[in-house]
């Protein structure tokens, strides 16, 4: 239940409370009245103080019972409870009437309160059933027990009461529908996007804590997709912004079908979507997802052919609760990172958040585990101040995984290598924001600070034991091949070789994602640059190695960057 339906919920147990608690007291005084032969209840007062007393007490325990009732979630009363509850007052109410002197009570009103509880707390029909029962029993009432008159006047004044109870039901219930439709109008206007009709990003985070919390207490799983249009600024940049929402609405109709009344369908924010799968493991979330994918891939787009692959798609993101994110925020970020590599190996293509520390998990023994929670206790500190260098590292420990398997290095190496690739950038903790963040050139002393790095890096860690040797790595990771790095200037073999490895793959990921200092270059300008540093800055047959890793997982263009390599090579 959202917060601003809460607060309306508790305002109107609180007003049925009220109706509840005065209905009570009504009928405790007219039976007091009936009880003490009708002797006015201000003598009974004055009367003496046992009276007065069983008078507190009565109300404390009706107070007590009312407020019990209360106590119980409205969504989780039961029927029985909720109805019951119901009866019991319209009981109360007749016998109340029916023994203060039938046709002539004076406490025929008390069918308003009864009415009202109805009508407010159960709706229009209920209210008017209600109604109609209270109404019938008091005009029978008045036809079996008035004694013989030619003309039956509590009759007749009791039609006019009847009519009362009939209207007033009427205007309450009348009332109360249409604010709720106009509060059920709002709250849809406040949770659907305009543009699509898709919900919106508002909607997307209560629905997604909802579901979590509820996912939690079931024990299912929640999957998250995130999408995005490939390329879609050259789509507008080519036919403008009416046309492009031409084909978000195209996009988002399809979504929407896609997800029907199972899934929840949300515009994230521009060109972006995102699905929440309740009840969904990973694998089947994947094969979901790579139906949209070639669904999306197989509609047609107006002008689609004239972006650069032709065609107008999606890259998707996709991850889980519980099995990956351990909570709501860390499911949308998984998604986000997952979003991320799709768009970075290759467009128009689905990928689960993996991360490299999890996958060497699997096949780890039970000291290795330490290693990896002594590694997760760091990143974590890394990721908490500095997402960015969190999402470049995860990166660089998958490409040096990379380059392990393709060289084939034994399994003690290839764990120091993807460790190291997690650490390296960890001596950063100690470097200032300002610095790290900085768009501009440094200054000397700033430049001075940040080449500092590895060797923090390896004061940090030097005391933990099962991660010593992933100090080289750390240390050594800006070394030049031709000596001219920091900060120590070691030059060739000197270099560790996992070190030469993770020089290579941290420069790739630097100079392919987004950093202040500089813009972000395409797969292939990267690769040239390599290439162009290749034997000075970096050991030339990583390089070599590297490369053709990228040409593969990429599936870049072979021809720029063999004559480069060729160019280089000669
Ligand atoms: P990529 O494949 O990497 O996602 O490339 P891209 O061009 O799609 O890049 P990005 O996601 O950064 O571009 C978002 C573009 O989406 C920018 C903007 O022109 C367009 N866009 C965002 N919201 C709207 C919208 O409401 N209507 C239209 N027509 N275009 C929008
Ligand atoms: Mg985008
Ligand atoms: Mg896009």
């Amino acid at each position: 239940m959202e917060k601003f339906d809460q607060n309306k919920e508790i305002s109107l147990q609180q007003l049925l409370i009220s109706i509840k608690l005065a209905l009570l007291f009504f009928s405790v005084i007219a039976f007091s009245q009936h009880y003490f032969k009708n002797k006015e209840i201000l003598d009974l007062l004055s009367n003496g103080s046992k009276t007065i007393f069983i008078f507190v007490l009565i109300i404390i325990v009706i107070y007590g019972v009312v407020f019990f009732s209360n106590k119980v979630d409205p969504d989780k009363q039961l029927g029985l409870f909720k109805y019951g509850e119901l009866a019991f007052f319209v009981v109360l109410s007749f016998l109340t009437v029916f023994y203060t002197g039938a046709f002539a009570s004076n406490f025929k009103p008390l069918f308003l309160c009864v009415i009202l509880l109805a009508t407010i707390g159960h709706g229009l029909t209920i209210g008017m059933v209600i109604a109609g029962i209270l109404s019938l029993g008091l005009l029978s009432m008045d036809l079996i027990m008035v004694p013989n008159q030619t003309v039956n006047l509590y009759f007749e004044y009791d039609l006019v009461l009847s009519s009362i109870f009939l209207l007033v039901t009427f205007t309450v219930g009348y009332y109360a529908k249409l604010e709720n439709d106009h509060i059920e109008e709002l709250r849809d206007l406040a949770n659907e996007d305009a543009l699509t009709g898709l919900f919106n990003h508002r909607y997307f985070y209560a629905n997604l804590y909802q579901e979590i919390d509820e996912a939690k207490k079931n024990g299912v799983s929640v999957s998250l997709f995130f999408l995005d249009i490939d390329d879609f600024k050259i789509y507008n940049d080519l036919y403008g912004h009416t046309v492009g929402d031409r084909a978000l609405k195209k996009m988002a109709k399809i979504i929407m079908d896609f997800a029907g009344t199972e899934f929840v369908a949300c515009r994230y924010g521009g060109e972006e979507f995102a699905i929440l799968l309740y009840n969904t493991e990973e694998k089947q979330a994947m094969e979901s997802a790579n139906k949209l994918c070639s669904i999306i891939e197989q509609a047609v787009f107006d002008g689609q052919e004239y972006l650069p692959g032709q065609n107008l798609t999606v890259s998707v993101g996709v991850s889980e609760y519980p099995n990956k994110a351990k909570d709501a925020n860390d499911l949308v970020s998984q998604a986000d990172q997952a979003l991320y590599r799709a768009k970075f190996f290759r467009k128009n293509r689905v990928e689960s958040y993996a991360s490299i520390l999890d996958n060497l998990k699997n096949s780890l023994s039970e000291e290795d585990e330490t290693i990896i929670t002594t590694l997760r206790t760091l990143i974590s500190v890394i990721n908490s101040r500095d997402k960015h260098t969190y999402e470049h590292v995860e990166r660089v420990a998958e490409y040096a995984s990379w380059m392990a398997e393709e060289l084939n290095l034994p399994k003690h190496l290839k764990q120091t290598l993807v460790y190291g690739a997690y650490m390296h950038d960890i001596g950063k903790i100690n470097t200032p924001k300002e610095v790290l963040l900085k768009s501009e050139k440094l200054t000397e002393e700033e430049w001075k600070e940040l080449q500092q790095h590895p060797i923090q890096g390896v004061e940090i860690i030097e005391h933990v034991d099962v991660i010593k040797d992933v100090q080289p790595l750390i240390l050594q990771h800006h070394e030049y091949y031709n000596g001219k790095g920091y900060p120590y200037g070691l030059a060739g073999n000197q270099i560790a070789y996992t070190s030469r490895i993770l020089s290579v793959v941290d420069a790739f990921d630097a100079m392919t994602s987004l950093r202040p200092y500089q813009r972000k270059r395409s797969v292939e300008e990267a690769c040239e640059e390599l290439i162009r540093c290749r034997g000075t800055q970096f050991d030339p047959n990583v390089v070599d190695v590297f490369i053709g890793i990228v040409i593969k997982k990429f599936n870049i263009e072979l021809n720029v960057i063999n004559s480069g390599l060729s160019d280089s090579n000669g």
